[in-house]
């Protein structure tokens, strides 16, 4: 049977076209399936109402259109809404809606767990369980779609569970399908791709021909204490990357956590400064998230504006990006472990919101 999820919507309406003809319908019939996949999505084939019945009972016969199953929500007083969902198999992954003002983005994950092990990140904590398919993760945002009222997305950020550039295969058919008018018809601006820097990866996002975007998980300015936070860096150091970022024929995002004492000195601003402007990019500061952060200490906001205005007086944009969720460990990962341990989440006192500097 084929999953009509695990398509871009030009093969599935190819396939459905064909199908539709070979069963002794018309060809237009298989068109009108494709807008229940993602643009206007439906749950099953039975709810496709504008199509004959015993072409929808053939449909189901031949096709899967499978579901995440929805294990839990959590919403935070600032809005955010985190998911979490069971694949078949077992495994949970986690998907976050974010809004602010009229944009509306989906935080989502493309693998079950991360091999990467980043010291301050609960996703690496838990290991590596397996890619996800195609299906499951444009499925995150097709089942929050699905919802009552729908969640729709504006924005999309691979920010969420594993390393997207490790499953580029799957991930880069959900970017057609993200982007497609026959899928979800999001700009590809509005796509953000987040990687350590796994740099075939980065050369196969620069290959492709729209403006998705490309955020970089920088997290400190030298090699040496790159290295005791992202064992990644010993297979793609930080000098490497860089040049991948300054070759990049796009604007690239630097992310960079605030470690308390560990990352947020003035030499480091310095030194990420300096390769910001080489790269040409914009700095992006992120808040720790503090539940499941194994050790570290999230760095006071007034240091985290001072630190920010070091590298703005060096000529390089910087923003220091909103916690959202902090009330409902919105974190990469960190629903997931909340739930393994069964803790509840960590006190609405810690929701802060901290605003560009
Ligand atoms: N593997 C990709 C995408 C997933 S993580 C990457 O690393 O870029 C998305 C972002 O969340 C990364 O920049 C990651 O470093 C950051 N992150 C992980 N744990 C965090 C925490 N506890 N607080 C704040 N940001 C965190």
């Amino acid at each position: 049977m084929v999953n009509l999820l695990d398509l871009a919507p030009a093969d599935a309406e190819l396939a459905l076209r064909e199908f539709a003809v070979a069963h002794g319908h018309a060809a237009y019939r298989g068109s009108q399936v494709v807008p229940h996949l993602w643009t206007k999505p439906v749950g099953s084939f039975a709810e496709m109402t504008d199509l004959p019945a015993a072409f929808r009972e053939l449909l189901a016969e031949h096709f899967l259109m499978p579901r995440l199953a929805f294990v839990t929500e959590q919403l935070s007083t600032d809005g955010t809404r985190k998911f979490l969902f069971r694949m078949h198999d077992g495994q949970a992954i986690e998907t976050v809606a974010i809004p602010d003002g009229e944009r509306m983005t989906f935080c989502i994950s493309s693998q079950a767990g991360c091999a990467l092990q980043c010291s301050f990140c609960a996703t690496g904590a838990m290991g590596f369980a397996r890619n996800l398919a195609v299906h499951e993760i444009a499925g995150q945002v097709r089942e929050l779609a699905l919802l009552d009222p729908p969640l729709r997305a504006t924005n999309i950020v691979f920010m969420g569970m594993g390393e997207p550039l490790m499953n580029w295969k799957a991930v880069s058919e959900v970017l057609t399908i993200l982007n497609d008018p026959k899928g979800f018809g999001i700009g590809a601006r509005h796509i953000t791709v987040s990687t350590v820097g796994i740099l075939p990866g980065i050369v196969a996002l620069g290959e492709r021909k729209e403006q998705f975007r490309l955020a970089l998980s920088i997290h400190a300015p030298s090699d040496e204490l790159r290295q005791k936070l992202m064992p990644v860096n010993t297979k793609y150091p930080l000098s490497d990357v860089i040049d991948a970022a300054a070759g990049f024929d796009r604007r690239v995002t630097f992310e960079y956590v605030m470690l308390g004492g560990v990352n947020d000195q003035p030499q480091h601003a310095d030194q990420l400064a300096a390769i910001a402007r080489r790269c040409k990019a914009f700095v992006n500061l992120i808040p720790l998230h503090p539940g499941g952060s194994m050790g570290f200490t999230p760095t006071t906001p007034e240091a985290i504006a001072k630190f920010a205005r070091k590298i703005r007086n060096s000529g390089v944009e910087v923003a220091i990006r909103k916690s959202r969720g902090i009330d409902i460990a919105a974190a990469c990962g960190q629903l997931r472990v909340e739930r393994q341990r069964r803790r509840p989440p960590a006190g609405a006192e810690h929701d802060r919101e901290v605003d560009v500097a």
